[in-house]
């Protein structure tokens, strides 16, 4: 099969020809027809996240935004048989655990992230093998494309953990946004669909006004405002019940937690860059004193996809909305390098091997 493989941070992926694959026991083969390219796969393609301990290493094959069909299953597997139309999360877990045995998957002890270590080779290729495939994949509904699956991606899922799950949004909220890359413009699509008036705070008018057509009520550029914080409280008549970090600088996470209103709630869905190395400084005084809550959120338990499905289905969300183009496998390299430079606009999407 044709994959794209990691050879050094930085550099070019090898696209070539590598074995096909064959399921164990509890995996499943899938023949990837749809993969986004993600700022998360540029942050492994640099090499960041040793931290964390999800720096991919040279061999590699990247990519975690994948649907497709089924090709082989593994003996041991019930749940799904060859030709279901599936999404593979990207935080694959061991279906064993604590936290995967009480519905948090995505928070496995043992977690395995798509793409990024060793037992998981990634998706930017024909096929892809998902491990503890009962637990871990999920079974597309009928009007759900591969693409319109990719294009959710792991930043629907973060977002919309987040906000109904995390944070949780009410009707009438004000909610900031701050960065409106894919994850971002996601966060304004599903707030606004969850009834929330959303500021939407950027450096680009071109992504700002992204952000309108998918619903944001306001929108500041940071670039003109002296003082985004206070440009955000103003618009929000004093304060966002809900801010979202969806880039994961520590201006962004400081501007998001510090656009809040008393007792509001900061959410966490950017993992840093290597500038910061997941330490970002907090105004804790300020947090305490507002009784400001900051919470993290990871992707979304594969047993709440069909959340996002029944909204999908009665036109709430739309998957296709943040899709920007579909690309080749062979556009891979470009797509990273454009990110950059913040040079990409939505989710390209690669539809050909
Ligand atoms: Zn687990
Ligand atoms: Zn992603």
């Amino acid at each position: 099969m044709r994959a794209a493989v990691l050879r050094a941070h930085g550099e070019p992926l090898d696209i070539t020809e590598v074995d096909d694959l064959t399921p164990d026991p509890k995996g499943v083969v899938v023949g990837v027809e749809a993969c986004g390219i993600c700022r998360s796969d540029w942050h492994g393609w640099q090499g960041d996240w040793d931290w964390l301990g999800i720096q991919p290493q040279p061999g590699q094959i990247l990519g975690h935004e994948p649907a497709g069909h089924v090709l082989a299953v593994g003996d041991d597997v019930t749940n799904f048989a060859e030709g279901d139309h599936v999404a593979i999360p990207f935080n694959l877990g061991d279906g064993t655990c604590m936290q995967c045995r009480t519905g948090h998957g995505n928070t496995c002890e043992n977690p395995m992230p798509l793409g990024f270590v060793e037992p998981v080779p990634g998706a930017f290729a024909e096929q892809v093998h998902v491990p503890a495939a009962d637990h871990n994949l999920v079974h597309l509904p009928d009007g759900v494309s591969s693409v319109d699956m990719a294009g959710l991606g792991c930043r629907f899922m973060t977002a919309f953990h987040g906000l109904a799950h995390r944070a949780p949004v009410a009707a009438g909220d004000w909610v900031a946004v701050h960065g409106v890359g894919g994850v971002g413009l996601s966060a304004v699509h599903i707030a606004d669909a969850l009834g929330a008036n959303v500021v939407a705070v950027d450096l680009d008018d071109a992504k700002l006004e992204r952000a309108e057509q998918l619903g944001a009520a306001e929108t500041v550029n940071a670039a003109d405002a002296d003082d985004v914080p206070a440009a955000v409280q103003a618009l929000a008549g004093g304060g966002c019940h809900v801010s979202v970090d969806a880039l994961g600088i520590a201006e962004t996470c400081r501007n998001s937690v510090l656009s809040l209103g008393t007792r509001g709630t900061h959410v966490q869905i950017g993992l840093t860059t290597a500038e910061e190395r997941g330490m970002v400084e907090l105004p804790t005084d300020v947090m305490t004193m507002k009784e400001i809550e900051f919470v993290g959120s990871l992707g979304l338990p594969p047993t709440r996809y069909d959340e996002i499905f029944r909204m999908v289905s009665r036109g709430k969300l739309d998957p296709s909305a943040v899709v920007s183009e579909t690309v080749t496998l062979d556009d891979v390299n470009d797509k990273l390098e454009a990110m950059t430079h913040f040079e990409t606009e939505g989710i390209p999407v690669i539809d050909e091997f």
